[in-house]
């Protein structure tokens, strides 16, 4: 079990106008998954490498358990670190692969079998230690991936971008093993991913970098309930933000006025709401008349787009609650109190 903390990280290349990221800080309980989320060219990458002992920080500091491993060489840090494009040995077979790292380590060969065994049926591949790579599927491949990563029990288990390339029921699957695995052998994890539902099935926590720069770093329901600011909000589909005001409780702007709830920030700002949170019809407070621009048929959901005065609301709704909805009709919604969140 390793605590991870990642402190004022920070890494500019050579020549580059600004850092690829930017003071980094980071706290990671032992035992924890968390995701670093970002788009293309934010710095997941580049914290990874500095992490796993392949790069060199500008400066800051990474500790596990409390001690610097920034002058340890990479073999010696305890990190295994599982690339997207899983590079196995085309020529080994899937138990050697699995075995290596134990080979490399001088461990007895009679050791390394029973160990190959035992994680070949952690990762439900037991008959398969004979075959080649090429001999396996895509989904397969990743799994001996984890295996070979996995065996040589590391302190901290990078992983790249670990359920894209699979279809949506290997997802599921994949996603079920690694969070099994990693629970039972209580490795401190860390995966990239750009990919925003990833983060949110796979994750305890999820931390968004945007540019370099740490957004938010929360147990993933939190991006949705109470995003840090208007980036956030958008990074995870937000599509509602009204200028306006918020004093005592309620909220103020070319909107009637709405009852925030108990923890909403007071003063200018923007108030945000989920599209999947409006409901339809009257209720006993936040109601509004609103106007239908159009509506989008997504096969489980429609999208609505609502205007109310100039404003316009985006809902997502069960397509059987609107059913016969045509755009210029007029509806009542209404907006949960605790749905709705205040930016700054
Ligand atoms: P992706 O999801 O595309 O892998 P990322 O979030 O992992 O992106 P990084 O690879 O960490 O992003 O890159 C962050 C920034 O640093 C980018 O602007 C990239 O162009 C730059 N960068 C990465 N590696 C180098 C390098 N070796 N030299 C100079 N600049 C680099």
């Amino acid at each position: 079990m390793t605590h991870v903390s990642i402190k004022s990280l920070t890494k500019t290349y050579p020549g580059a106008p600004k850092p690829a990221l930017d003071r980094l800080s980071l706290e990671i309980p032992s035992g924890d998954l968390t995701a670093l989320l970002g788009p293309s060219g934010c710095g997941k990458t580049t914290t990874m490498k500095m992490i796993a002992g392949l790069l060199d920080p500008t400066s800051g500091d990474v500790t596990f358990d409390g001690r610097s491993i920034l002058r340890d060489k990479p073999e010696k840090r305890g990190v295994v670190m599982v690339f997207q494009n899983h590079l196995l040995f085309p020529y080994m077979t899937v138990a050697d692969n699995v075995g290596f790292g134990l080979k490399m380590r001088k461990v007895a060969k009679p050791e390394i079998d029973a160990r190959v065994a035992e994680m070949l049926a952690l990762v439900q591949l037991p008959d398969l230690g004979r075959r080649r790579p090429s001999e396996l599927s895509g989904g397969q491949q990743q799994r001996v991936a984890l295996a070979r990563a996995l065996i040589v029990r590391p302190n901290v288990l990078l992983l790249d971008e670990p359920l894209s390339n699979l279809d949506a029921h290997l997802r599921f699957e994949m996603r079920d093993l690694i969070r099994a695995l990693q629970r039972d052998m209580g490795i401190t994890t860390i995966f990239v991913t750009h990919d925003q539902e990833e983060a949110v099935v796979l994750a305890d926590r999820v931390a968004l970098i945007l540019d370099g720069s740490l957004c938010q770093y929360a147990p993933a329901d939190v991006f949705y309930k109470r995003p840090a600011d208007e980036a956030v909000a958008r990074f995870f589909g937000g599509h509602n933000f009204i200028p306006g005001n918020s004093t005592a409780g309620t909220f103020h702007s070319t909107l009637p006025p709405l009852r925030l709830p108990d923890d909403a920030r007071t003063g200018s700002g923007k108030l945000t709401f989920r599209p999947e949170s409006v409901r339809i019809g009257a209720a006993p407070e936040n109601t509004l008349t609103t106007r239908v621009i159009d509506r989008i048929y997504l096969g489980t959901q429609t999208r609505l787009r609502l205007s109310s005065g100039d404003n316009v609301i985006e809902a997502v709704l069960s397509p059987d609650l609107v059913e016969g909805l045509q755009p210029g009709a007029d509806i009542e919604i209404n907006l949960p109190r605790q749905s709705l969140w205040v930016l700054e």
